[in-house]
């Protein structure tokens, strides 16, 4: 039995006036990006772009991000990240499975080769981050890797998952990480934090990226939008989703972040930072701490607001 939560939306159409003027604005002034998420006004939660906003369908080029961090994502919308090491690469999300073939096609345009791809990751358990999982471990023999509450979700193809919505090829995953377990490859090592709340298992990876002698703390961030469909308080298929919220903003407002990438390219600006990095744009535009604070803050606040609607505080 599921309790469902509505929520009107009205700020689907919003985004599209907002982000034209954000647009506007990014061509006018150098320190645009902070500017134009301020004028988004009510955060993170009170918006994604439509289901036919082009950054879902047109296609992207790669592009290579920081050091040995690339998006081989095929539209903007749905980012999927590259890592590469001598010893072989990592697969951060593997969106739509009708997705795969260009993000497969993006690895070999950079110069990787598919079959170097060794391990296979995702920020969480959900169609969009996983649907092409099942393919691209076929095309590359990768190791999956997930938390336990995302890996049984991602095995049953989105079957098992609390929330009843989404179904995608299953895929085997091979081995478990648990919080802030390091993954090695080469030497590269990426740190597993689970930050649970949207999905049960939710993980946010950080790792080190160097760039001119100089190192940044780099976060793929998982993502924390509440659950459009779902209770926050006293859901059956969820209890704890309040407090994995909880923890999860604690430990994602304690983690150093210089470069700021994330689970959809709307929550970091991705399209305007891909645009300023093929123009050489320096310094590298990708370093964005305030973004990182701002869509954190945002998505807390819109946390908040969603635990006084639900315990009667407010209507
Ligand atoms: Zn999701």
């Amino acid at each position: 039995m599921k309790r469902h939560f509505i929520q009107t939306d009205f700020s689907a159409g919003l985004f599209k006036s907002f982000n034209l003027l954000a647009t506007t604005l990014i061509l006018l002034t150098t320190n645009s990006i902070v500017i134009s998420q301020q004028l988004m006004g009510t955060g993170p939660s009170a918006f994604s772009p439509e289901a036919d906003d082009p950054t879902r369908t047109i296609r992207i080029e790669p592009l290579n991000i920081i050091d040995n961090i690339y998006s081989v994502s095929a539209v903007s919308h749905y980012p999927s990240y590259l890592i590469t090491t001598p010893e072989g690469h990592i697969i951060i999300d593997t969106s739509l499975e009708e997705f795969v073939p260009d993000i497969a096609s993006n690895i070999q345009k950079l110069g990787f080769k598919l079959e170097d791809v060794k391990y296979l990751l995702t920020l969480h358990a959900h169609i969009d981050h996983v649907g092409g999982h099942a393919m691209m471990k076929e095309l590359t023999g990768a190791t999956t890797m997930a938390m336990a509450d995302d890996a049984h979700v991602m095995e049953s193809g989105g079957e098992t998952d609390f929330r009843d919505r989404g179904r995608w090829a299953p895929v085997k995953v091979d081995r478990i990480i648990t919080d802030l377990e390091k993954v090695r490859l080469g030497d590269t090592v990426l740190t597993a934090h689970l930050t649970a709340g949207h999905s049960k298992g939710c993980t946010t990876f950080s790792m080190v990226a160097e760039d001119n002698g100089k190192k940044y703390n780099v976060a793929f961030f998982c993502g924390m939008r509440m659950n459009p469909d779902e209770a926050l308080v006293g859901n059956p298929d969820y209890p704890n989703m309040p407090e994995d919220f909880a923890y999860a903003f604690a430990k994602l407002k304690a983690l150093p972040v210089d470069i700021f990438l994330a689970g959809h390219g709307y929550w970091f600006n991705f399209e305007t930072k891909i645009e300023m990095a093929k123009q050489g744009a320096s310094p590298n535009p990708f370093i964005d701490p305030e973004g990182y604070r701002w869509i954190v803050d945002g998505f807390e606040r819109a946390y908040i607001e969603r635990l006084r609607i639900e315990r009667g505080l407010i209507d």
